[in-house]
C-alpha cells in the first residue's frame, strides 16, 4: 500500500505552467459533495455527446467549441433537468450499499447484486444506455449467480470502473478496503482482469484525492493500483499521464483512448484530471467532448477534480441544473 517514502513513478518538478491558481483548501466535506456531483454532472455533460463517434462531427452538431454546458434537458414530474446516464443511476446505487453495509463484504455485495438486479427492470426514470455486460451480469445475478461470478470472464468495458468511485469516498482512509471492495463490485459485472484493474484505480484515486495528495502522486499511485491486476491497464495509464504532461492534445490522446474499454476509460479520465486538476470547468467539457464514451470519461474525470476542489468549485448552473441534484447531495451528505 502507498506511503510517504515510496518513490514517485513520476517526478513533481515539472508540473504544467498553465495550472490556474489553486483555490483556498475545500472542507472535506466540500471535496465529497464536489465527487457525487462532479461525477454526476460529467455524466449528463458527455450524454448528448456519447455517441457522436468524432471531434469534427461533435463540432458540426454543437458548435466550434463543441458542448459548452448542459446541452440535453427533459422535462418530467415537473422537474426541468438535465438527465445522467447508467454511469450515475449505478454508482447510486453502489453508493447506498455502502452506506448500508461497509463492514461485511459479502453482505455489502449482496445488497449490490440486489440494487442491480432491481435497476436492471425498473431502471429509475428509465434505462440510459446500459452496457451489455451491466445487463447481462445482471441477468446472471437474478438467476441466482454468485456475486463473484456472475460477470462474464471476457468483460472488460466501463461498467464497472464508471460506479466505482464511490469506494474512494466511504473508505478514503483504508486504502486497501477500497481497493479490495472495488476490485470485489466489479465482479458482479466484469472480470476481465482490465475491468478489476481499473476500478481499484479509480477507488485507489479518489481516496488519495480526497486525502489531498498532489495529482502527481495521485496518478502515480492509481498506476500502481492498476498494475495489480493488469499490467497492460498501468501502462495505457501511465502513456496517458506522460502524454497530458508533454501538452499532447486530447485529438490525439482521446481519439486513440475512447473509453469503451475499462483501460481506456480509467486511462482517458486520468489523462483529463492530470491536465486540469484545478478546473472542473474546463475537465468536464474536455472528457464530455470526446468521440469515445464521453460521458463515462466526464464521470470518472468529474468525480477526481470535484474531489480535489469541492463543490463551490463547480459551476453552480450545473450543481442545480443536473438530475436529482437535492438528492445526490443528501446522499453525498451522508457519507461520514
Ligand atoms: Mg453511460
Amino acid at each position: 500500500m502507498p506511503d510517504d517514502k515510496q518513490p514517485l513513478l513520476f517526478p513533481l518538478d515539472d508540473e504544467p505552467a498553465q495550472t490556474p491558481a489553486k483555490p483556498a483548501a475545500p472542507t472535506r466535506r466540500s471535496r465529497l459533495l464536489g465527487a457525487v456531483l462532479g461525477a454526476a454532472i460529467g455524466d449528463a455533460m458527455g450524454h448528448p455527446t456519447e455517441f457522436v463517434g468524432s471531434f469534427d462531427a461533435i463540432r458540426s452538431r454543437f458548435g466550434p467549441e463543441g458542448v459548452t454546458g448542459f446541452r440535453l434537458y427533459w422535462d418530467r414530474d415537473d422537474q426541468h433537468f438535465a438527465p445522467y446516464t447508467d454511469d450515475t443511476q449505478m454508482a447510486e446505487i453502489v453508493l447506498r450499499s455502502l452506506l448500508e453495509e461497509h463492514t461485511d463484504l459479502a453482505a455489502a455485495m449482496k445488497r449490490m447484486a440486489e440494487g442491480f438486479v432491481h435497476w436492471a427492470s425498473h431502471p429509475q426514470g428509465g434505462h440510459r444506455a446500459p452496457g451489455n455486460a451491466c445487463m447481462a451480469g445482471c441477468r446472471a445475478l437474478e438467476r441466482g449467480a454468485h456475486w463473484s461470478e456472475a460477470g462474464g470472464a471476457t468483460a472488460g468495458g466501463c461498467g464497472s470502473v464508471m460506479r466505482a468511485y464511490p469506494f474512494g469516498l466511504v473508505f478514503a482512509d483504508d486504502l486497501a478496503k477500497a481497493e479490495e471492495w472495488s476490485v470485489a463490485h466489479s465482479k458482479l459485472t466484469h472480470r476481465d482482469p482490465i475491468a478489476l484493474a481499473a476500478s481499484a484505480a479509480m477507488a485507489v484515486g479518489m481516496a488519495l484525492v480526497l486525502a489531498e495528495r498532489d495529482p502527481a502522486w495521485v496518478g502515480s499511485e492509481m498506476v500502481a493500483a492498476a498494475c495489480r491486476y493488469s499490467a497492460r491497464t498501468a501502462v495505457m495509464m501511465a502513456q496517458a499521464i506522460e502524454e497530458a504532461r508533454n501538452g499532447t492534445k486530447p485529438e490525439v490522446t482521446l481519439q486513440r483512448l475512447q473509453g469503451w474499454a475499462a483501460h481506456e476509460a480509467i486511462a482517458a479520465g486520468l489523462y483529463v484530471f492530470t491536465r486540469h486538476p484545478d478546473d472542473p470547468r474546463t475537465a468536464i467539457l474536455e472528457g464530455a467532448n470526446t468521440p469515445g464514451d464521453s460521458d463515462s470519461i466526464a464521470t470518472l474525470a468529474g468525480a477526481l477534480v470535484g474531489a480535489r476542489c469541492g463543490i463551490d468549485a463547480l459551476p453552480a448552473e450545473w450543481v442545480r441544473e443536473v438530475e436529482r441534484s437535492t438528492e445526490l447531495t443528501e446522499l453525498a451528505n451522508r457519507i461520514g
